[in-house]
């Protein structure tokens, strides 16, 4: 039967068995089996997290006059931000819930202006095939067109195949630092010199990469440049939440120059509620992970970030050193950090992937080529070679074909 509401009140200690009682199914990220979703940074960073969520549990980011310090905070964020992508003075930017309304905020900006400058009419966004599913969802969401950037066989994006799709409709061009998929930054500077070439607003997507590349850059590890130092690019995504280490509901959209906010923001006052304003899309604004990302930039600043890139880094070099010493395995493209498709030309990956997950682990599938999508955390650099031993031992012992479809989010194939 459905649940409903209880007819009589409970104890906290109840509640919380239940929802206990509830969790023994989920992925054990405590233990770093999850190779996505959890971005695990060690018990320090734990705690500072818990500390400034409770500090800030019940209030609201919508109403800065009546919550100044987390007006503070945001401003603080997005200036750190602006700094770390080298954008200076003249990059500004909003928090978002995330990097899906970050990217929804930096096409309806787009789309706005070009409306508003160009006379564009509909508007289409030009987009890597690796790009994220958010910007087809906001190009729905904001009824505007968008067009795929082909993905040759090397499984990069180049900018030539990018050129002849700008055109007068396109109201902006994206490219990813790194994509999603295979962890690879895209070819930056030749594509937003083409987008710049025609006038058009050029986004790049660091949505994962955005408080990961810089650290990974002070490393010493070679990297394409793919932020504000590049001309041409207008906006960038990045999200705490992941690499960043905050809670879930952190990240900020970065534009520049930053006098195109006022593009994103929304204002309306012809109502009796007086007027009313948002920098992005939410209303009432959760205050802990804007706490939360804040407490925690300051308690491990760059000194902080580095060492625990390192760590990170150095847990991929092995886990890719790893699975390129198995002769039936490799990974998929070349990774610019913490991101690893792994493939097989003799198995049946994903098989593969059900007997992972029956040893307890979780990642993320693909097809196009067939993969098992990891993200490596700090953390993860004391499980890899345990992982690496469980992937030998799957490889050997792994059904033929896996039952399970490639998948990201949610499952809504009963409701589509
Ligand atoms: C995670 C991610 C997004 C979407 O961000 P959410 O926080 O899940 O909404 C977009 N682009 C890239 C490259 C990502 O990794």
């Amino acid at each position: 039967m459905a649940r409903t509401l209880p007819k009589t009140s409970s104890t906290v200690d109840a509640v919380m068995d239940d929802m206990r009682a509830m969790q023994t199914r989920d992925g054990n990220y405590r233990a770093s089996r999850t190779w996505g979703l959890i971005y695990n940074a060690g018990p320090e960073v734990d705690a500072v997290l818990h500390a400034a969520a409770d500090l800030t549990l019940k209030e609201n980011a919508l109403n800065p006059f009546v919550f100044p310090s987390l007006k503070d905070m945001q401003r603080d964020v997005v200036s750190i931000a602006a700094d770390l992508f080298h954008g200076g003075e003249e990059a500004g930017g909003a928090m978002t819930s995330g990097g899906t309304e970050s990217i929804f905020m930096a096409v309806k900006t787009a789309r706005d202006k070009a409306r508003a400058e160009r006379g564009v009419k509909r508007g289409k966004l030009v987009i890597p095939r690796t790009s994220h599913p958010a910007f087809i969802k906001a190009a729905h969401l904001l009824d505007i067109d968008w067009v795929h950037v082909p993905l040759r066989e090397d499984l990069r994006t180049y900018a030539e195949d990018m050129a002849p799709l700008l055109d007068d409709e396109t109201v902006l061009a994206v490219g990813g630092a790194p994509n999603y998929p295979f962890g690879m930054i895209d070819p930056i500077t030749e594509m937003a010199a083409l987008a710049m070439e025609r006038n058009i607003p050029f986004h790049v997507d660091a949505c994962l990469g955005g408080f990961m590349l810089p650290w990974v850059e002070r490393l010493g590890i070679e990297l394409p440049l793919w932020d504000f130092r590049v001309p041409g690019v207008t906006s960038i995504s990045a999200d705490l939440h992941k690499y960043g280490f905050a809670i879930k509901g952190a990240s900020v959209v970065m534009h520049k120059p930053k006098t195109n906010m006022r593009y994103q923001v929304f204002q309306f006052g012809d109502w009796p509620g007086g007027i009313y304003g948002t920098q992005a899309f939410q209303g009432t604004k959760p205050a802990p992970p804007i706490a939360a990302a804040w407490a925690v930039l300051h308690l491990l600043g760059e000194e902080g970030y580095v060492k625990l890139a390192g760590q990170t880094m150095e847990a991929v070099q092995r886990l890719i050193a790893g699975v390129n010493a198995m002769p039936d395995v490799h990974v998929w493209g070349e990774p610019n950090m913490s991101v690893v498709a792994i493939g097989s030309r003799v198995h049946d990956i994903l098989a593969v992937g059900d007997a992972l997950n029956a040893k307890g682990w979780h990642f993320d599938r693909q097809e196009g080529p067939a993969s098992i999508h990891l993200m490596a955390s700090p953390t993860h650099a004391a499980i890899v070679d345990e992982f690496l031993s469980d992937l030998r031992e799957a490889l050997d012992n792994h059904a033929g074909a896996s039952t399970k479809a490639a998948t990201y989010g949610d499952d809504v194939s009963k409701l589509a």
